[in-house]
């Protein structure tokens, strides 16, 4: 059966080596600061935001929530990310999706100070992870990434052979989740197709999902991947966070791939929860450190901090 990818041991040892350097450069004086943005009382929204507080004070990490209601205006919420973005206190900023329908997003991403992107939703941040050169690299692909990497070192894989030879399948091409999955894939060298849920509908996605070596799963849809979707030598990443009711009434989170079937083909997998989640976290925390780091004019000199490069590819 599967080996388990801990995913928590993971978000544990990025943890205490991004402590240790925000209390260094705290210390410097950098002004590092994460600003949450939650529109209305959406569940996801809520649950994420109050993790990211409990993580932001675990790591010494100055912490302001803005809670706007659900009826919020655009120009509302538009000068709320001005005033982020004139905080020197603040580096990062985060606006938790789903907004509201009635707020264009589009015009809300565009509106955050780029340098501060720290889910790289502005376009210039989106466009520069496309060209292979990140400013930022959005915390949750960067999360199935380091969790793949770690993983080939512990089991002995050199990794830049791995992904020259991988065929890596994306399933669900969201701007914020699958694309930056698919650009990371491209940037290791990897072979690397996605698909979503028009290839759902027409063929199955089984018909492509069977020969990934890599299979990252981000569709939102509790028990899309089952055994038969999979080949018995793939990695497994699993993305999905969905809510589902037991027999006794309590909601539980799922992920997107069918644990128990999955678990009996695959090669490796991730939980949910205690995958990709964790490790999320500490992403963004991390890449709020960066911003302050940039915005304090200091050199980042690796683009893609700790996802190295694979060593034949620099
Ligand atoms: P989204 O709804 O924006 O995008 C989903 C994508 O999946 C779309 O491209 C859609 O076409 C595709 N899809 C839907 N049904 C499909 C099917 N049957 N077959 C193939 N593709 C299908 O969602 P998102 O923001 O990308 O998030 C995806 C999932 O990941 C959600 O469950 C979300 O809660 C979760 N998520 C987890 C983390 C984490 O850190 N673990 C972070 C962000 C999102």
């Amino acid at each position: 059966s599967a080996q388990i990818i801990d995913g928590r041991a993971c978000a544990r040892t990025l943890k205490q080596s991004l402590e240790a350097d925000v209390a260094r450069l705290r210390a410097e004086g950098l002004g590092i600061g994460l600003a949450t943005v939650v529109v209305g009382d959406e569940y996801s929204s809520t649950a994420y935001e109050r993790r990211l507080r409990r993580l932001a004070d675990e790591l010494g990490v100055p912490y302001s929530p803005r809670e706007l209601p659900a009826d919020v205006g655009q120009d509302e919420l538009l000068a709320c990310i001005g005033e982020l973005n004139a905080e020197p206190s603040v580096s990062g900023i985060l606006i938790l999706r789903p907004l509201p329908s009635h707020v264009d997003e589009s015009v809300v991403f565009r509106a955050i100070d780029p340098c501060k992107d720290v889910e790289a939703v502005h376009p210039d941040n989106a466009g520069l992870l496309a060209l292979g050169v990140p400013r930022f690299v959005p915390s949750t692909a960067a999360s199935c990434f380091h969790l793949l990497d770690t993983w080939l070192d512990s089991v002995g894989e050199d990794r830049a052979e791995f992904y020259h030879r991988c065929l890596i399948v994306v399933v669900g091409r969201s701007n914020n989740v699958g694309k930056p999955a698919i650009s990371l894939g491209y940037e290791r060298q990897a072979t690397v197709s996605s698909v979503d849920e028009w290839a759902d509908r027409t063929t199955g996605i089984g018909r492509h999902t069977r020969w990934a070596d890599v299979l990252i799963v981000a569709a939102g849809k509790a028990g899309l991947i089952k055994a038969e979707h999979v080949g018995e030598n793939a990695v497994v990443i699993d993305v999905g966070i969905n809510g589902a009711t037991g027999r006794d009434g309590k909601v539980r989170m799922i992920g997107d791939v069918d644990y128990d079937s999955v678990a009996s083909r695959a090669r490796a997998l991730t939980p949910v929860p205690g995958g990709v989640g964790p490790v999320t976290d500490v992403w963004l925390l991390r890449n709020t450190v960066t911003a302050a780091r940039l915005l304090a004019g200091q050199r980042i000199e690796q683009a893609l901090p700790a996802l190295p490069v694979a060593r034949t590819a620099q």
